[in-house]
């Protein structure tokens, strides 16, 4: 498989061969030093398997459970709590 490279200079199509792909080669026309562009990504990784999908399953799980345990336990009652403190310092001294 080849990448064909289009020099700036002098206007050339040529191919070079692809594991020069993201390198500067010289144009074989006028000679000037063309970057090859880098190759797209060939092909699509295989997802993960069941076991790995699995465990970041339950990973989100724990993970989400906990930052909601910790906003609405922590955080949010928590807001409320020194929120209503001072309110209540306000209003009844
Ligand atoms: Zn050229």
């Amino acid at each position: 498989m080849s990448i064909s490279v289009f020099c700036l200079s002098c206007a050339n199509v040529f191919k070079v061969n692809e594991a020069k792909a993201g390198k500067v080669v010289p144009c074989p026309k006028c000679g000037k030093m063309v970057r090859v562009s880098a190759l797209p990504p060939v092909e699509a990784k295989p997802g993960p398997s069941l076991v790995h999908r699995f465990f970041q399953w339950i990973f989100n799980v724990v993970f989400f459970s906990v930052l909601a345990y910790l906003f609405y336990e922590g955080g949010f009652i928590g807001i409320l709590c020194s929120w209503f403190q001072n309110i209540r310092h306000f209003l009844f001294g």
